[in-house]
């Protein structure tokens, strides 16, 4: 087991290496696109960096590496469905759970460390469903995926800024309602994995004991995008 337990150290490593540089990457590419005001390549780029970004974290993973990998919480992951290695975060900050990375075999969940001492394994396990189902539906990749089609749309056929203004009010628009959809989703199927009832006390829970944690903006994503399941 130690073999494997360094082994996923590594990984959390190189996932967090890769996602470091990719932030770096879409700096220096928006300052060139910013000088040149179209390069298709470097759209893509960016792009595919900010789909990343959106998802990762970014910076923050390396903070967890010194905290390793939880290895009961990952081994309740494979019972719900999905071989990763579960990550515990260990922030103040109000977010309980998030996935990490789009690739095969570089891709981890992140649980906040402050919820383990809050709630039960059995409620615990409810939380690392809905991830799990982040991961079987492979949302992360379907975000980047559609990040981009549209950088793609916005390079080929948005010229003046007045125009970009108004497709970007619609791009936010469109990544909302694909959030709220795979968050709906994932609830969906975490939802049937441990009981529909179970499902909806724990996850008020969870937003009870987070909520106060979060700034006000915070929240309010969350209750964009986090639609309440029937
Ligand atoms: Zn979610």
């Amino acid at each position: 087991m130690n073999g494997s337990y360094a082994r996923s150290r590594l990984k959390a490593f190189v996932t967090s290496i890769f996602c470091f540089l990719t932030l770096i990457g879409a700096y220096v590419c928006t300052i060139i696109l910013l000088a040149n005001r179209l390069g298709y390549a470097l759209s893509f780029v960016l792009t595919l960096a900010i789909g990343i970004l959106a998802y990762v974290g970014v910076i923050e993973p390396l903070a967890y590496l010194r905290h390793g990998v939880d290895y009961s919480l990952s081994t309740m992951a494979v019972k719900l469905g999905c071989r990763a290695p579960v990550i515990l975060n260990p922030s103040t900050k109000g977010y309980a759970g998030c996935v990490i990375g789009i690739f095969p075999h570089l891709r981890f969940i992140v649980i906040n460390k402050r919820l383990l001492n809050e709630l039960s394994k059995g409620e615990v396990e409810v939380l690392l469903a809905h991830e799990v189902a982040h991961l079987i539906e492979r949302h992360n990749l379907k975000h980047v995926a559609l990040g981009l089609l549209l950088t793609l749309i916005t390079a080929i056929f948005i010229e003046s800024i007045a125009l970009w203004s108004m497709w970007m009010s619609f791009v936010i628009i469109i990544l909302i309602l694909y959030t709220r959809r795979h968050e709906r989703d994932a609830a969906k199927i975490a939802a049937n994995a441990v009981g529909s009832t179970k499902y909806k006390e724990v996850m008020k829970k969870i937003d009870e004991l987070s909520r106060g944690r979060r700034s006000t903006l915070l929240n309010a994503w969350y209750k964009i995008t986090h639609p309440d399941i029937s």
